[in-house]
């Protein structure tokens, strides 16, 4: 096996337990590994502190799989922390039953770039490092035997895995293909999952219990949902006994889609939901041009910093849709509002709303802190790996 010596001090990070080893602190290698090998970590004066995957071509030039320098990287590794991540699950009652939960959050889970999420009996994976690339079939055949799962798909197209020389592969791993899209409940809504063409694995299943604090707060009131994907919030506030829901997404696919799961589910009314495929930026001033007002507003928007490096420019448009999130809302109204960027911290996230609402000259207060439901653990020892954070605020 080759060696990975890092350069003197770096060790540091490595026995803090981060899973991260950065081209910077390398010092050499000693032997040919390749994209994907397991290399050996060694400290400049030779302790060995554990195992990871080398990728010569990322940044991150290698994670570790193992801080144990006696775990040999093989099929039972994956057998074991996949039934590791599985029991931990099964653990927790807010997930008990589920059929739709994410199975393994990749770091956080002690398995680097693997993320499986899982669909009733199909699962999906999502590889996006060179170091579960190499084990694709081990940890393919580990998630099969563990959950019993009928078939997998894989959806190995996240951008980032361009940043380890990896293309992108998607396609049926195991088991017959099902009749697509499949079809999931939650908090009593049924709705489609596209797991070929929808995002990330085809749902998100991070904002789980924050759609489901919605539902309580829906009651009676005039919702505004702005970036609905394909209705998650939405139908979640309609359930919940909201008296009109507009919803806005500037993908037609999407509302499509939120289309469909509306129809899936005859005992919500149509009659108030309302969709508009058109940028939220400008709806936003358009509705606020208009004259018009909702109780609840829900702000979730995709990533615009996906590293810090983009904070700059993400911070200026979440201060916009925040700004105009609370010129819409009426006294009493609640703001429910996220960033999913890894690049932006909750304390940067607090002061644009706050700043935000100053700017609308209301004054709002902090009623729920919110984060990724309970399948998208965050592991101590790496931040990193928190990503989503919402606030609730209420104004008035
Ligand atoms: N809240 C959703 C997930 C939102 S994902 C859920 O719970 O399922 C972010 C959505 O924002 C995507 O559907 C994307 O199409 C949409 N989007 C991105 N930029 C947009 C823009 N400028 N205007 C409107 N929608 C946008």
């Amino acid at each position: 096996m080759s060696q990975l010596i890092l350069k003197p001090g770096r060790e540091r990070s490595v026995l803090r337990r981060h899973p991260w080893i950065f081209d910077g602190a390398v010092e050499r290698i000693v032997g040919r590994a390749k994209s994907g090998d397991t290399v050996e970590i060694a400290s400049a004066d030779g302790r060995v502190l554990g195992k990871g995957a080398f990728s010569p071509e990322s940044r991150i030039r290698t994670r570790v799989w193992s801080f144990d320098p006696a775990e040999t990287i093989d099929d039972a590794f994956f057998k074991r922390r996949i039934a590791q991540a599985l029991a931990r699950r099964a653990a927790l009652p807010d997930l008990a039953g589920r059929q739709a939960l994410r199975l393994v959050h990749a770091e956080s889970d002690g398995l680097p770039g693997v993320i499986c999420d899982r669909y009733g009996d199909t699962l999906v994976l999502a590889l996006s490092s060179a170091g579960a690339e190499k084990w694709r079939d081990a940890i393919a055949a580990a998630l099969i035997k563990a959950t019993g799962c009928a078939r997998v798909y894989e959806r190995s197209d996240a951008d980032l895995r361009t940043l380890e020389g990896l293309l992108p592969r998607c396609g049926w791993l195991h088991g017959d293909e099902p009749v697509l899209p499949l079809v999931i409940e939650e908090s009593g809504v049924r709705m489609e999952v596209d797991i070929v063409a929808g995002h990330k694995t085809g749902f998100y299943l991070d904002q789980r219990d924050n759609r489901q604090l919605l539902k309580q707060l829906a009651c009676g009131r005039r919702v505004l949902n702005c970036f609905c994907y394909t209705g998650g919030f939405s139908l979640q506030a309609l359930s919940g006994g909201a008296v009109s829901v507009l919803s806005i997404d500037s993908s037609g696919p999407a509302l499509t889609s939120a289309a469909n799961n509306l129809a899936l589910n005859p005992e919500l009314d149509p009659g108030l939901a309302q969709w508009r495929e058109t940028d939220v930026f400008s709806e936003l001033r358009a509705l606020a041009a208009a004259g018009e007002k909702y109780d609840l507003i829900v702000l979730d928007p995709p990533k615009f910093a996906p590293s810090p490096a983009h904070a700059e420019r993400a911070a200026r448009a979440y201060k916009d849709i925040n700004l105009y999130g609370f010129r819409l809302l009426c006294p009493g109204g609640i703001l429910m509002t996220y960033s999913c960027s890894g690049g932006i911290g909750i304390e940067l996230f607090q002061k644009i709303v706050a700043g935000a609402a100053q700017d609308a000259h209301v004054e709002a207060r902090i009623i729920r802190r919110l984060s990724a439901a309970s399948d998208h653990p965050v592991l101590l020892d790496f931040p990193e790996g928190e990503y989503l954070k919402g606030l609730v605020c209420q104004v008035g």
